[in-house]
């Protein structure tokens, strides 16, 4: 088992070594030019990029995550044709929304209370994930009578992001032509509450913020949590993450070999002599 978040936790010259060592993610089905992204530091700043008109790709983020060692880096749900100009969400429709993913996060706060077990002291819990893990599954079927275009990622801490790509807002509400941002949070606030409904147990309320809210942020695909050193790693479909132990979801997200390259034996040889 991973004992993230006891043993190299916080280590900015670790979280840099992972930006510069790891591939940069190409292909992805999320256009980071069109996000909001920002990154949150070590002391807690939070720094926006994508504010200047040359908008950011996956090789520029790595490039200034290689700089900054964020502790997180974040995206927005929507896309945006100005993402510079996202600010406060009574100002969000002027970045003009042209869609973007609807988000479920899971983790154990949705089941806190149903299952008790003893938490160990770090901060990823293998029973929890395990139990998060029926979850996102039960709640991906709900999705997928509806959609078929999702990836599940890790967190990289207690549960999983379901991404649904194929949502629409003009799905589930009237298109207002003056305020697309509207449109998208009318959306989003109808689809949870039939999602919710679906479910055995209701969202709780902050899972139901987080779906609803379209200003809402989540973990750019394969960053580092430096929190728990841990990658924010797709899984893939819900049939991919069934097939998956939580061991191995775990192994995946585990950015040790990069950070911690093996030496050759030759040249450890060398060093014990
Ligand atoms: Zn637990």
């Amino acid at each position: 088992m991973v004992k993230a978040g006891l043993w190299i936790r916080q280590d900015p010259s670790l979280v840099k070594r992972y930006y510069e060592s790891a591939s940069i993610p190409v292909n992805l089905p999320w256009k980071l030019s069109r996000k909001h992204i920002r990154i949150v530091t070590r002391d807690g700043r939070f720094i926006k990029l994508n504010t200047l008109r040359n908008r950011i790709n996956s090789k520029a983020l790595w490039r200034l995550c290689a700089k900054y060692a964020p502790t997180h880096v974040c995206m927005s749900v929507l896309d945006y044709l100005s993402p510079e100009k996202v600010g406060l969400s009574s100002e969000a429709r002027h970045a003009y929304p042209v869609g973007g993913e609807y988000v479920v996060d899971v983790d154990n706060s949705l089941f806190r209370g149903i299952d008790s077990h003893e938490h160990p002291r770090t901060l990823v819990c293998y029973e929890c994930l395990e139990i998060v893990k029926k979850y996102t599954i039960r709640i991906c079927e709900l999705i997928e009578e509806n959609y078929s275009n999702i990836i599940i990622v890790f967190s990289g801490v207690r549960g999983f992001h379901i991404h649904v790509l194929d949502f629409q807002a003009g799905d589930w509400a009237s298109f207002d032509g003056h305020n697309l941002f509207k449109s998208h949070k009318a959306a989003r606030f109808r689809y949870t509450l039939h999602l919710s409904r679906m479910l055995d147990t209701l969202l709780d309320k902050s899972r139901f913020t987080l779906s609803v809210d379209p200003m809402k942020a989540i973990a750019v695909p394969y960053s580092l949590n430096a929190s728990t050193m841990l990658v924010c790693r797709p899984v893939g479909s819900r049939i991919d993450l069934e097939r998956k132990s939580v061991t191995k979801i775990l192994d995946e997200a585990n950015p040790a070999l990069l950070i911690w390259p093996v030496k050759a034996i030759s040249e450890q040889h060398v060093e014990f002599q």
